[in-house]
């Protein structure tokens, strides 16, 4: 251990394991087997990168796209680790020169996609180097469970079987345990350490909003970070375009990015984003995978994505540096009867399965209860209780009913009286009073509980029915969505529990600013001009070096140095994430920044 701790100072310059980095290390210093489930952003590739330069041997590396290899092995190189990558955009020679350094023992990481390693060919050449482990990074990508399934790598099983004294070791941000099981079973690993992180990512603010004037809403997430990295999902190519098209009328640096656009043109937009010439980029879900930009600091969805999973995976790509990041969900109820619309010609277990999914964002949308337990409970993972301090209904932004007991009362006794036959929307309707012809028909109009919430409007008692639901009061019967007490909806009736009810106001995103209780700290003491300055030297840094610019520094480094204007080696090797081989490259560079701005600050103030 005390190993691995040297080096993640010495290489990266970071002075502690982020939470299961020293167990998932210590199983590659075992050479066991292992599956390592972590978040977006909770460190997975220096749990090999790190035990690959502690250990004897290559660790060849699996990944699934040429722009997550081709990152990480910059960010290795600036880091001064001896790693290479294989892939179809080399010349023969350089192709030829990798096999000389790997012969050479002069590698650490070798970075191959799978279609690459499991030919014969590669097998055959790395049986005559000798190897410390094969990590397989992005390994969902196995399982037809997960969301990004590639055939390629089924085939990666032949390397239990053509190297059976060599670990193998999984990673993946794809928590559920089917998706897992299917990676020990696929991959043929044996008796494996399996690791499993939390779920929650603290470091993000979870918001949803009825989408009101979307254009407003959306305008006002921007105007609260100048000039940072940003991504809004839409739900239509066209959405898309029109969208950005008004952004960039604004003055805005944004780009579109979905499946209709030229492969060139796309690629293009996902390179200015990533070296920071656009700012936002505008797009279908078609953008993400191979996204592995640190520093973007908002999601808004422009509309409810189709799930829970969907929702978790896309705001995944915020605050990956572990940095404070905002997500924005502004959606409305016509984006569900959408995505109903959309799958309905599935098959019939396809389509069910599809519904509940569907049920669960829906239910995220309209709930009341906190966005970072609602989403962790729905990954089967046990919340702590307290309060999160990062979403609206923690933060107090949203508005609650002052008697919502009273008319939870009302709203759970019309289900009763309905003898827990009907759904929502016509629990709703009898609730407003309605003389709807199917009400009367049925008799309906006579029930005591006809018309007890008769000063709202349906819209506003159908919201607190799906709120009831997602905070457990009421259940939704899977065949046909019928509405059912349970327990503690039982309990509501005799007048305990405390259920909590919103006002449909329209929404007032300009009051959310006080939710930015958690940015300060990371901003605290940090000299804004001298961070800006930092930037922009990081910015021709990277295109001189032509990588991109969170390679040389993240934004948690560059706040650090702004709040510690270093003007010495020492200071500057104390500041995370500048290990050894940076401070060398940059040292001199930085200093002379500080020092030069210190002396104009000193010259403008006396
Ligand atoms: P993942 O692949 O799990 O999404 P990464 O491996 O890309 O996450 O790591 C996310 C960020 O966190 C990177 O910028 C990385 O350098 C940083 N990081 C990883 N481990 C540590 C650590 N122990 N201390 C500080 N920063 C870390
Ligand atoms: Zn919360």
């Amino acid at each position: 251990m005390d190993a691995l701790r040297k080096i993640l100072r010495e290489y990266w310059g970071y002075e502690e394991f982020r939470p299961l980095q020293a167990e998932a290390m210590q199983a590659a210093l075992d050479e066991r087997d292992s599956v390592v489930v972590l978040p977006t952003g909770g460190g997975k590739s220096l749990c090999f990168q790190v035990p690959a330069l502690a250990m004897q041997g290559l660790a060849v590396v699996v990944s699934p796209l040429i722009s997550l290899m081709t990152d990480q092995v910059d960010a290795l190189l600036e880091c001064g680790v001896p790693t290479a990558c294989i892939n179809s955009t080399l010349t023969v020679a350089e192709r030829r020169r990798v096999a000389d350094q790997v012969r050479a023992g002069e590698l650490r990481l070798l970075y191959l996609s799978p279609e690459r390693l499991t030919t014969p060919r590669t097998l055959e050449f790395l049986s005559e180097v000798p190897l410390a482990f094969f990590a397989i990074d992005e390994a969902h990508c196995i399982s037809e469970w997960g969301h990004d399934f590639r055939p390629e790598y089924r085939a990666l099983k032949v390397l239990k079987e053509r190297f059976p004294a060599v670990a193998v070791h999984a990673y993946t941000a794809t928590a559920t345990p089917r998706v897992r099981d299917d990676i020990v079973r696929e991959l043929g690993l044996a008796d494996p350490a399996v690791l499993v992180g939390g779920f929650d990512r603290p470091n993000l603010l979870y918001r949803a909003q009825r989408r009101g004037d979307l254009r407003r809403q959306i305008r006002q997430v921007i105007e609260r970070h100048p000039g940072e990295s940003g991504l809004i999902y839409c739900m239509r190519r066209a959405d898309v375009e029109e969208l950005c098209a008004a952004l960039v009328a604004e003055g805005l640096r944004a780009v579109p990015y979905h499946a209709g656009m030229p492969d060139a043109e796309r690629r293009d937009n996902q390179r200015a984003f990533v070296e920071d010439r656009a700012e936002i980029v505008v797009a279908t879900v078609a953008f993400g995978m191979g996204i592995d930009k640190p520093d973007v600091r908002y999601v808004i969805h422009a509309a409810a994505p189709k799930s829970l999973e969907a929702y978790q995976q896309e705001c995944g790509r915020a605050g990956r540096d572990g940095l404070p990041a905002e997500c924005w969900l502004f959606y409305s109820p016509a984006d569900f009867q959408i995505w109903r619309k959309l799958q309905s010609n599935l098959p019939a277990d396809a389509y069910e399965a599809a519904l509940a999914t569907l049920a669960g964002i829906e239910n995220y949308c309209r709930g009341a209860t906190c966005r970072h337990r609602a989403l962790v409970e729905y990954f089967g993972e046990a919340w702590p209780g307290a309060s999160c301090g990062a979403c609206d209904a923690c933060l107090d932004e949203l508005d609650e009913m002052p008697d919502a007991l009273v008319l939870a009362q009302k709203i759970v006794s019309c289900v009763v009286r309905l003898g827990e036959g009907y759904g929502g929307d016509y629990t709703a309707q009898v609730l407003i009073g309605s003389h709807d012809e199917r009400i009367v028909s049925r008799r309906h109009d006579q029930l005591s509980t006809h018309g007890l919430l008769a000063d709202f409007d349906k819209r506003q008692v159908r919201d607190w029915i799906e709120q009831l639901v997602a905070q457990g009061f009421l259940n939704k019967e899977s065949e046909y969505r019928r509405l059912q007490l349970t327990a503690t909806g039982r309990e509501l009736l005799r007048g305990d529990g405390q259920p909590r009810l919103l006002q449909a106001a329209p929404p007032r995103t300009a009051r959310a600013a006080k939710g930015d209780r958690r940015d300060p700290a990371s901003w605290d003491g940090v000299d804004r001009r001298l961070f800006e300055a930092l930037r922009q030297w990081r910015t021709t840094e990277a295109r001189e070096r032509e990588v991109p610019p969170y390679v040389i520094f993240g934004d948690a480094t560059l706040r650090e140095l702004a709040r510690l204007r270093p003007t010495s080696y020492e200071a500057l090797a104390r500041v995370r994430g500048i290990g050894q081989h940076k401070l060398a490259a940059f040292g001199d560079a930085i200093i002379d920044l500080v020092v030069n701005y210190r002396r104009a600050q000193d010259v403008g103030t006396s």
